[in-house]
């Protein structure tokens, strides 16, 4: 049954070009569906930065901004107006700039948008072409432009402080998957009277939803080009002062407002929120201690970093010293055939900004890179159980094929490759707000001072404080952080490496129940094993065994390398595993206040209650990656740092539900299993 639900939720994705766009006379993009235009055919750029930006006020409160600022829009289209919105923003970092220091503007955007028909990359290309004057900034969009498949994808451009998560599905079922904050919005979805499923009463009662309780001064604005009765009364009652300014290019009126949340009904009948997913608020102070430099708490550091934050990372044997030590590993994802769709959809959602992102760091991936290899990853099908799961997988998420392509053999990931993973984490730390210690942290505790709310101590002797410390040390987060509840296992895995000069011609990695990646200073690196339970750091002859085995499933001409004659060395590593095989990442919670105030999810988990989450101020994770660390590290990171900033998630609800600490807890509480030494 499950799954059915998920094959009709995918039915409707999107995998191919919009087909009801046509190009007018002129060139300028129309929809035959809704038979409106994308934008004005006077002049596109001048009605978005007269409609959204002036009218949303932004260049005013960008002069003095603090932090994040985050805007929502309903109709990505061409995406002129996030770069219009972009290069207003661009305009604006220059002047203050001019008035302060690097270090005091800690400014960011962020803008989500919600797309039902994307245009395909050619079509976005086309449309943009429009725009000279925006070509520098439509090749950086371009450049990052996704894939078609439904759901979040997260861009970024940290340099020119700006990211933006763009949702691939309706407006509606869009909107109930984001958390806030908003800061502006922009109703942008053809005109209400051609397009009025997006118009509903339900749009404006999840915009109340999201724009409500916000920080003082930081209350969302609203812009939109129609003047429509209908879209007005439904602004008010949602909580917007409303003002109807003339409109743009001879339009009479357009709507313009501020959320004011006496404008709207008392007792207004907002959703339920489960109270764990708001983030504590975020501290005033930009400095953060982050435990553990493996890729974890490298990625963590630089995504901090580009955020403002003055990061100390800090490590007791260095850099990627520990499972992320390993020579190669392999940067593509195994998806769930089954009706996991939540794990699917982070792990696709992680795939292409690890992609990105180690693009970003180590270049292109080419032959004589040797920090990363583009080379492509085929996933063999290697008994018939996996053949059925690859297709069962295929059948349900038909991904496009430049990201999956179904071949004889299994399925190849034409992007993927291997990744050195240490090369990668010196690349992530080599940032000027970055700062690496190697010491080792031997207590944490809490102190009862609002500026420095921890105490770390040092197996040197050394205390320090800190206002907020990230803890990435994988499973030994548990030995830290004894109270917390943190159902992580550790699991031993052995590498086997071989010597490569009479191995067979290896284009790509190959994996079925070990992997391999093409030689590497004429080694090959196979494994790893899966020891649970199993603290040895020993080198096994029986784990190399077992690694030698699974070298017969990548085919027969591999027999030969198949002998332990072959094996040059190896190396154990340890994998942080979760229950639930998603990584853990955000704050913790004060386990037995949280179960308290959580307690009636023992009787009735629909009910929540709508009270403040008990959670630890200043302390956050980012563990259990298992082996997949180099795809799903990227997105904690950047899911740590909407958390600490207090920036509107890159990850839909129900991933981020799926992935904050806390989950475990709350289950456990609904099944009256947490332990009385909680
Ligand atoms: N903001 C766009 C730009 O800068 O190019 C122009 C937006 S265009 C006027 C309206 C967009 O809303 C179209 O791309 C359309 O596909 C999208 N849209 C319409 N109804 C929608 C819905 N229910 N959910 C999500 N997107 C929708």
């Amino acid at each position: 049954n499950q799954i059915s639900e998920i094959c009709q939720a995918f039915e409707a994705s999107v995998s191919t070009a919009n087909l009801a766009l046509k190009w007018s006379e002129a060139g300028l993009p129309v929809s035959t569906q809704f038979n409106d235009p994308y934008f004005s055919l006077k002049n596109g750029l001048a009605e978005t930065d007269y409609v959204f930006i002036q009218h949303n006020q932004l260049r005013e409160r960008w002069a003095t901004w603090q932090g994040p600022f985050c805007v929502i829009e309903t109709g990505f289209g061409t995406g002129l107006n996030f770069l219009a919105t972009w290069r207003a923003f661009q305009q604006s970092n220059k002047q203050r700039s001019q008035q302060e220091s690097a270090e005091e503007n800690d400014l960011w955007l962020h803008f989500t948008s919600i797309e039902k028909y994307p245009l395909s990359k050619e079509q976005l290309a086309q449309a943009l072409a429009l725009w000279p004057e925006l070509a520098d900034l439509t090749q950086a969009l371009l450049e990052q432009y996704p894939h078609l498949t439904s759901g979040f994808h997260h861009l970024r451009w940290p340099e020119q402080r700006i990211s933006l998560t763009l949702i691939f599905a309706d407006v509606h079922d869009a909107l109930k998957e984001l958390t806030g904050p908003v800061h502006a919005w922009y109703l942008d979805g053809f005109s209400p009277a051609k397009n009025p499923e997006m118009w509903t009463d339900e749009l404006y009662e999840r915009m109340r939803h999201l724009s409500r309780n916000p920080q003082p001064g930081k209350e969302a604005s609203v812009a939109t080009f129609t003047a429509a009765s209908q879209v007005r009364r439904g602004l008010q009652g949602a909580g917007f002062k409303v003002h109807n300014p003339e409109g743009f290019g001879g339009k009479r009126h357009m709507l313009a407002g501020i959320y004011h949340a006496q404008c709207g009904p008392e007792q207004p009948p907002y959703f339920q929120q489960e109270p764990w997913l708001i983030a504590p608020n975020p501290r005033g102070n930009r400095e953060v201690t982050i435990i553990g430099a493996g890729l974890a708490g490298c990625h963590s550091a630089r995504s901090l970093a580009e955020a403002g934050f003055k990061v100390t990372l800090i490590d007791a044997l260095g850099i990627a010293q520990c499972a992320s030590g390993n020579p190669q590993g392999g940067l593509y994802v195994k998806l769930a055939a089954d009706d996991k769709a939540t794990h699917t959809d982070f792990y696709l959602e992680a795939y292409e900004l690890a992609l990105r992102s180690v693009k970003a760091q180590l270049g292109d991936g080419d032959e004589h890179n040797r920090g990363w290899q583009s080379c492509g990853v085929m996933q063999l099908a290697s008994s018939e159980k996996e053949a059925a799961r690859q297709a069962q997988f295929i059948a349900i998420r038909q991904p496009p094929s430049a990201l999956i392509e179904v071949r004889d053999n299994g399925l190849f990931y034409p992007q993927a490759g291997w990744v050195a993973p240490a090369r990668l984490c010196e690349a992530l730390v080599r940032h000027p707000n970055i700062r690496f210690e190697q010491a080792e942290l031997t207590g944490l505790t809490p102190t009862d001072r609002d500026d420095a709310l921890w105490q770390l101590s040092f197996a040197s002797g050394e205390q320090r404080s800190a206002s907020t410390v990230v803890i990435a040390t994988a499973w030994q987060a548990k030995e830290l952080l004894t109270d917390a509840y943190l159902p992580v296992k550790n699991i031993r895995g052995q590498l086997t490496y071989l010597d490569a000069t009479s191995a067979p011609a290896m284009p790509h990695v190959l994996c079925a129940n070990s992997y391999m990646a093409p030689p590497l200073s004429g080694q090959l690196c196979l494994g790893a094993t899966y020891n649970l339970n199993d603290p040895s750091t020993e080198l096994r002859d029986s784990d190399h065994q077992t690694n030698l085995d699974h070298l017969k499933e990548f085919g027969d001409e591999w027999q030969s390398m198949a002998t332990h004659n072959k094996i040059v060395g190896g190396r154990v590593g340890f994998r942080c595993t979760t229950p639930d095989y998603l990584p853990m990442v955000g704050p913790l919670a004060d386990t037995r206040p949280f179960a308290k105030a959580f307690k009636q999810l023992s009787k009735n988990t629909k009910q929540i209650p709508q009270v403040e989450a008990p959670l630890i101020p200043g302390l956050f994770v980012n563990i259990g990656h298992g082996s997949r660390g180099l795809v799903s590290a990227p997105l904690c990171a950047e899911i740590l740092t909407d958390l600490i900033t207090g920036r509107s998630s890159c990850v839909s609800r129900t991933i981020l539900e799926a992935v904050l600490p806390v989950r475990f807890l709350v289950r456990d509480i609904a099944r009256r299993k947490v332990p009385n030494d909680h």
